[in-house]
């Protein structure tokens, strides 16, 4: 245990973001450096509860080492809290910076006072690896002689793939954007996660012997498809690990034409406009200048917010259809399970300090685009709704709005693999497994992250890559 009165010393203290305003004027991470003395005073903040619930069932889903490291932070012993970490976490520098942290919210300090900032502890570990270069690759030293091939190259598949790769097999990753990465490159935005991070991640595992194969359409039908009877015949087993990709929609009056998009296409085209030329080719869908609504919250959502405000938006609007969640924990959301309270992402607190308020707009949902004679988009006529989304009468408002981004969920993964293979899929269309099981209705194919269980975290991907990598090792050697 750190220090046994650390935790009635010290005060819990975050590491702070950047200045709000600042930090608008690029795409850089929006984090500051860490500060050595910072980090081991708030380690010494930990307990070492006997049940750590922090790295447990409703905590951390990897089941990181969380006292361990911890103490080792207070004590100054680094690269062996390095080492504790990679024991459980292949991609600590991701979740060091993008997760939500259920361990803080199942941490035993938070049942009374704020908890240890883990996360902050989680990156600060990760990072002086990589500067120190204790980060090596760490090849396998035999290989067993059967093949697999790796749909999608999101956290899970990415995280499979470090796995089978060091059990020995030979493992070929296949993706369909030009980029490794899968929502770690395309979907969360170069302020939340340096894309410099993924692709020094990628480099490692590529030293190991892990083959990344891009723009490749597993199963499409353009002129990247890659064909899945070929994939299936050449290896001993396929993972599917092709994320949640279909956007939910909102399918009201005049949804067609411009101005109203995905979340994604705005995400994706920024970071790849961004990456290719530093946003001058503007192949990108611009928010300069215009008045855009962001309709969905959660990570998307604020990452649209920080996306607009960066290309210089003039005003934002942020709808969501759920009411302002309490200031803390209701009776019904007790201890350790994650607090559903009012939070201020980096993206509100961006919004509010250009703008002198919160973008966000609780209970309202939106009843029909409005467009000019041309189709041009006007705005959004919205109602307000109660807990149940009822509508309230007399509540219709106009918005306007030039540019609307849709950020309201995913429904699963889409069908053409499926299709292809008869893979029967759950009631929630994602590729069905048994309960706690990897392998799909097809016995050589397996399949894990948000493709199997739906739309999640960063850290539940990887947990289900580690997971499934298991059981595939286990059918190659059965
Ligand atoms: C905008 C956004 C922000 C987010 N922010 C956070 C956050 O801050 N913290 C957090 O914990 N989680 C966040 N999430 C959720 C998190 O990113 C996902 O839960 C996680 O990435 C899922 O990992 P995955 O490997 O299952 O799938 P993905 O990351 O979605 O990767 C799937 C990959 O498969 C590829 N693919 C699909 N079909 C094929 C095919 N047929 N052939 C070849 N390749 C294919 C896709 O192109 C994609 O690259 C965010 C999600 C979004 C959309
Ligand atoms: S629950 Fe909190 S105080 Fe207890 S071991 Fe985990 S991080 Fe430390």
């Amino acid at each position: 245990m750190g220090k046994p009165t650390g935790f009635k010393e010290f005060e819990r203290e975050t590491a702070p973001y950047r200045d709000a305003m600042d930090r608008q004027l690029d795409f850089k991470e929006i984090y500051t450096d860490h500060r050595v003395e910072h980090l081991t005073t708030q380690g010494a903040r930990c307990m070492d509860c006997g049940v750590p619930f922090c790295q447990s069932g409703d905590g951390c889903p990897v089941y990181n080492l969380i006292p361990e490291w911890n103490d080792l932070v207070y004590n100054n012993r680094w690269k062996e809290a390095l080492d504790r970490l990679h024991k459980t976490n292949n991609f600590p520098e991701f979740t060091g910076r993008v997760c939500p942290a259920p361990c803080e919210g199942a941490c035993v300090l938070g049942i009374h006072e704020p908890p240890v900032t883990i996360k902050n502890i989680e990156c600060a570990i990760a990072d002086k690896g990589f500067e120190e270069g204790w980060v090596k690759a760490s090849p396998p030293s035999s290989r067993s002689g059967k093949t697999v091939a790796v749909v999608g190259s999101g956290p899970a598949g990415l995280a499979a793939a470090a796995q089978l790769n060091q059990a020995g097999h030979e493992v070929t990753v296949y993706e369909r954007d030009d980029r490794i990465g899968g929502l770690l490159m395309y979907g969360i935005p170069n302020m939340k996660l340096e894309k410099s991070v993924v692709d020094r991640r990628v480099d490692l595992l590529r030293e190991e012997g892990i083959h990344f194969v891009v723009n490749a359409d597993v199963g499409g039908s353009s002129d990247n498809g890659v064909s899945l009877e070929q994939l299936l015949d050449d290896n001993d087993a396929l993972l599917l690990a092709t994320g949640a990709t279909t956007p939910r929609d909102l399918q009201i009056d005049n949804r067609e034409g411009d101005g109203v998009h995905f979340a994604m296409e705005f995400l994706l085209q920024n970071t790849k406009s961004l990456l290719d030329s530093e946003l001058q080719d503007e192949k990108y869908i611009s928010a300069k200048d215009k008045n855009v609504i962001v309709i969905g919250g959660g990570d998307t959502g604020t990452d649209c917010i920080g996306t607009s405000l960066r290309h210089g938006c003039a005003s934002l609007v942020n709808f969501e259809i759920m009411p302002r969640p309490p200031e803390d924990r209701s009776d019904t959301n007790p201890w350790p399970t994650w607090p559903l309270v009012f939070r201020v992402d980096y993206g509100h607190e961006e919004a509010a300090a250009k703008y002198g308020s919160d973008p966000r707009v609780y209970s309202v949902s939106g009843k029909a685009f409005v467009r000019d004679e041309n189709g041009k988009l006007l705005g959004i006529n919205t109602v307000e709704v109660d807990q149940n989304f009822q509508e309230v009468p007399d509540t219709e408002k106009f918005w306007p709005a030039d540019l609307v981004l849709l950020s309201m969920g995913f429904l699963g993964p889409e069908p053409y693999i499926s299709d292809a293979l008869g893979l029967e899929l759950d009631p929630r269309s994602n590729y069905k497994t048994e309960s706690g099981e990897f392998q799909t209705t097809h016995p050589k194919v397996f399949a894990a992250g948000d493709c199997r269980r739906g739309q999640s975290l960063v850290v539940r991907a990887i947990d289900e890559g580690r997971k499934v990598a298991q059981q595939i090792d286990g059918f190659l050697n059965a």
